[in-house]
């Protein structure tokens, strides 16, 4: 990733104290000119929830696969490059998802999206996008590995950047990491909740809590982490959680997915 692009992404919309005012408006126009040129940022975006379907259908069909999706996560691990992370989520919600159109079948209990099909698969999704921000949730990716992983507009985002990435390498400092990261699940106490995992990751891997939090979010919407039952009694208390907020220690993790994913580095 380009320096002097990350740089002027991050702080159009981040200061040492935090959040900024203003969003993109923050960027100066020559500034924005340059990060555009580089890949990394946008210009706002109009398109309808059927076009982001399509493309993504086109992506999965001929532009990355599982592989590279793997391999850009674990690569992710010893280089701390958190923006690499997401595209393990963004592949494993949007993989199984035919081309349908928004209205072609309306949720009966919509949690995420009216679309059924979107729904069905933990996606939020909107019938279009008018001029839609790309930049924020693209510094979300770049700085924290993401926070909306299952907003459709996000995963369409973040693979389009992966299918651009070369290809890239895993170490064996990146498969030890994911191993002692299995660890810290099996070493989980049976009440433990996500919080008490995301600690148990902090001498794992090279990262802050944010980090930690959306590995765990990311590790939901794969299907790694899944909760036991969604009624338990954490739900809608407030949990910092999204895909994790009633998983517990007790749950581990799925052998079948981890195997599925990971499975030619374990
Ligand atoms: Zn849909
Ligand atoms: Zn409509």
């Amino acid at each position: 990733m380009e320096a002097k692009a990350k740089k002027i992404l991050t702080s159009t919309f981040w200061s040492a104290s935090g959040w900024k005012q203003g969003g993109l408006a923050n960027c100066s126009a020559e500034d924005f000119e340059y990060a555009k040129n580089k890949g990394l940022m946008f210009d706002p975006l109009t398109i309808t929830h059927d076009e982001c379907i399509s493309r993504l259908r086109q992506i999965h069909e001929h532009e990355i696969n599982q592989e590279k999706v793997v391999k850009a996560f674990l690569h992710s691990l010893t280089t701390r490059k958190v923006y690499l992370r997401s595209a393990l989520s963004s592949w494993a919600l949007t993989h199984e998802l035919c081309v349908h159109a928004y209205h072609a079948k309306q949720a009966e209990e919509p949690m995420y999206s009216s679309c059924a099909y979107c729904n069905n698969n933990r996606l939020m999704s909107d019938e279009q996008y008018i001029h839609y921000d790309l930049n924020v949730l693209q510094f979300e990716r770049v700085k924290w590995g993401g926070v909306r992983h299952n907003n459709l507009i996000y995963c369409l985002m973040d693979l389009e950047m992966i299918s651009k990435e070369p290809e890239l390498v895993v170490t064996k400092d990146d498969v030890h990491i994911l191993k002692e990261m299995i660890q810290a699940i099996n070493e989980c106490d049976k009440q433990d909740g996500a919080r008490g995992l995301e600690k148990r990751w902090k001498d794992v891997f090279p990262s802050n809590k944010h980090e930690r939090d959306s590995v765990l979010e990311i590790w939901g919407y794969a299907g790694l982490l899944v909760a036991g039952s969604d009624f338990r009694k954490e739900r809608g208390r407030g949990t910092d959680y999204m895909s994790v907020a009633t998983w517990r220690g007790e749950d581990s993790y799925s052998r079948e997915r981890m195997e599925y994913l990971f499975g030619t580095y374990l």
